[in-house]
């Protein structure tokens, strides 16, 4: 089974506890000695099997492999993964059934990752996670203050549009925002524009 480490917890002794996002749940598993293997490292795709799966216990990790990423030497691009991994984790935590919608999105900004700007690949993802949970919100009104919104508006945790003014934010084109919930890409967006909605994605789901 393939799947991405979202979390890695230490337990008793050099033993760890292994969170697994795979293509059918999020689930945790006891590894012996995972303390002194490099690749039960967070954000890692692994290949694995499992056993113990009856007992009352944790089931265990066994067979790990590392399905490596070109970008893996790139110290930034890391540090961004981690980033994302960690703003989905307590999202997706410990799920018995999943969508292989949410594997596939990681699947896919991965093979992204080394290729394009991280921070864009990272929004466009978490778009889609919001559209794919029907949390995108096409109402003209602040989330805030309920009032109407203008040309200019700044965002909240998974994007909600609110007036600037009302949360003490930056300001982006309305019309630019809609199009990214429309078009999935940030292609019309400036750098600059893109690391702000980074900064917002970091506050949560
Ligand atoms: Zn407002």
């Amino acid at each position: 089974m393939k799947g991405f480490i979202l979390s890695v917890k230490n337990a008793k002794n050099e033993d760890t506890i292994v969170t697994i996002l795979s293509s059918k749940s999020s689930q945790s598993y006891y590894r012996f000695f995972g303390a002194r293997h490099s690749i039960i490292s967070l954000g890692f795709l692994i290949d694995f099997e499992v056993e113990g799966e009856d007992s009352r216990f944790l089931p265990r990790l066994r067979r790990v492999s590392h399905l490596s990423f070109d970008w893996l030497k790139d110290n930034s691009k890391i540090l961004l993964w981690h980033q994302f991994i960690t703003i989905l984790e307590p999202h997706l935590r410990d799920i018995e059934e999943l969508d292989e919608f949410y594997f596939n999105l990681l699947l896919e900004a991965s093979s992204k990752w080394g290729r394009q700007n991280p921070k864009r690949v990272a929004v466009e993802s978490y778009i889609k996670l919001l559209l794919f949970e029907g949390r995108v919100d096409f109402n003209n009104e602040c989330y805030i203050c309920q009032m109407p919104l203008e040309q200019f508006v700044g965002l909240m945790a998974g994007f909600k549009m609110c007036h600037p003014r009302c949360i003490y934010s930056p300001s982006l084109l309305k019309t630019s925002i809609i199009e990214l919930f429309q078009t999935q890409t940030t292609i019309k967006l400036n750098d600059k524009e893109v690391d702000y909605l980074f900064d917002v994605i970091l506050k949560g789901i």
